[in-house]
């Protein structure tokens, strides 16, 4: 079983080595710094060599974008609230910070963050810079919560990004690569709850009626377990005030129960009964969709929308408008189905407000994110992910920073119409290309 604390993305000799283990890299040297000055240190050292630095957030990206090549920095120890205007509704947050950090802090003081994604123990500086998303039309992407941000450029200097600068358009999702991020100011709302249903319908009612999915409540979601015939739709909506939290009187067993019994223990075992047996997955898939449907919850908004930490897999995920949304669900099954892919895990739709920010993958429209997750044989995943790639690429979807991706920087700029406005932005704030890597070699300059 995996810790579930925080920790830095490193192992003991000291290499960079992502949550999903499927990425590694050697920096020269690790810094933990404690204050804004001591980052422009860092940079300036490493500007004076011409050497490169690189943050690292918790390393929960399966892309290779975190894989520090030279200095790696973290901030773990730049972490918590620097102050709360619940009056305004923003909540200046240090970019080290850990969601379930955030989201507990944010609590204490009746208040939360309007949306969440699936899982709390990335940094603000990860989620916001790679267009991490939970599922709604009603709310856009973590990143869209920014209203003003300071960030550390190429030449060592402070900048600070203040509501109303036409530069955060292309600050909010950074990708890494317009300097350090060492604070940003988020939109935050009075604390809330929700209530959960999930309703079985049929693969072929979900592709028909996606976008009414989408619109049916502030929250949900599709989930397709490959095998199976049926998908599960998962709606929020928000709880009375007189409805009791089902979550209570015990949370703690029933996370231990997701945690330790079916993540530790029952789903590592059915991936390898997968793994021996193929022919066995859709039956196995069979089983875990029955045990997903269950009766109605009540909780608290961010542990409602999260999901329990998964077991060691891979993902990749594909951003579409949401008109295109159906076609690329259908385009999944049928590949799963024709292709004779043994897929072990779910494939899930996700949902995002369109927005303004320039390489965000629901820039300008608002987006079906569709992603294909899998366990077990590499080899066979490859394969999956590469004809998932193909069927959407055929609409023009985009790659989800954060997760497995192979394009190239003349495609990337194809899919993303403001491409060309990051880079001169990326010209301004890092000309030399301190903040570099490998990956933002491939996707931005290759
Ligand atoms: C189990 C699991 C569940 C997930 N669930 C979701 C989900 O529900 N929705 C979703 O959209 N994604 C999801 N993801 C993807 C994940 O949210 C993103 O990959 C996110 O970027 C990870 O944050 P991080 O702190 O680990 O960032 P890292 O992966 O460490 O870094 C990502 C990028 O951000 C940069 N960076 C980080 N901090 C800073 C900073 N302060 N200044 C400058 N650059 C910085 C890094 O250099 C890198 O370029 C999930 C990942 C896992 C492993």
């Amino acid at each position: 079983m995996r810790s579930l604390e925080p920790r830095l993305p490193r192992d003991a000799r000291g290499d960079f080595v992502n949550w999903a283990e499927n990425v590694r890299s050697t920096p020269r040297a690790w810094c933990l710094p404690t204050s804004e000055a001591a980052v422009s240190q860092i940079v300036r050292d490493a500007k004076a060599r011409g050497g490169r630095v690189h943050v690292v957030g918790s390393g929960h990206s399966w892309s290779a974008i975190a894989a520090p090549d030279d200095v790696a920095i973290s901030l773990d120890a730049m972490s918590g609230l620097v102050s709360v205007d619940a009056a305004r509704g923003r909540a200046v947050v240090r970019a080290g910070t850990r969601l379930r950090t955030l989201n507990d802090a944010l609590d204490a003081r009746g208040l939360a963050l309007p949306i969440v994604g699936s899982i709390v123990h990335q940094s603000i500086g990860g989620v916001i810079g790679t267009g991490t998303h939970g599922s709604s039309l009603v709310h856009g992407n973590l990143s869209s919560l920014v209203s003003a941000m300071r960030l550390v450029t190429g030449s060592g200097e402070v900048l600070a990004l203040d509501e109303g600068d036409r530069r955060l358009d292309g600050a909010r999702v950074h990708l890494g690569a317009l300097g350090v991020v060492t604070e940003v100011s988020l939109a935050v709302v009075p604390a809330f709850r929700l209530a959960e249903t999930v309703e079985r319908i049929s693969f072929a009612e979900a592709v028909q009626t996606l976008p009414e999915i989408a619109r049916s409540a502030e929250f949900s979601k599709v989930w397709w377990l490959p095998g199976t015939d049926d998908a599960l739709v998962f709606r929020y909506q928000r709880a009375r005030s007189d409805e009791l939290d089902s979550r209570r009187p015990s949370p703690r067993s029933l996370r231990w129960f997701d945690d330790v019994v079916m993540h530790g223990r029952v789903f590592p075992w059915l991936v390898a009964l997968g793994r021996r047996r193929p022919s066995m997955i859709a039956p196995l898939n069979r089983v875990v969709l029955r045990s997903l449907v269950h009766a109605r919850r009540i909780g608290r908004s961010d542990l409602m929308l999260g999901t329990p930490m998964p077991i060691l897999h891979r993902e990749t995920e594909a951003a579409m408008s949401l008109h295109r949304g159906a076609e690329a669900l259908d385009r999944l099954g049928a590949l799963v189905r024709h292709g004779s892919m043994h897929v072990m895990f779910p494939a899930e739709m996700r949902f995002v407000r369109g927005d303004t920010t320039w390489m965000s993958p629901a820039e300008g429209v608002d987006t079906c994110q569709l992603g294909a997750y899998a366990a077990g044989d590499d080899a066979a995943i490859d394969r999956y992910f590469r004809a998932f790639w193909r069927e959407m690429r055929a609409i023009s979807a985009r790659p989800h920073w954060g997760k497995e991706l192979d394009h190239d920087a003349a495609e990337v700029r194809a899919l993303y119409p403001k491409f060309d406005r990051f880079q001169a932005l990326r010209e301004e704030l890092d000309p030399q290309r301190t903040f570099t890597n490998r990956f933002l070699g491939l996707v931005l300059d290759g």
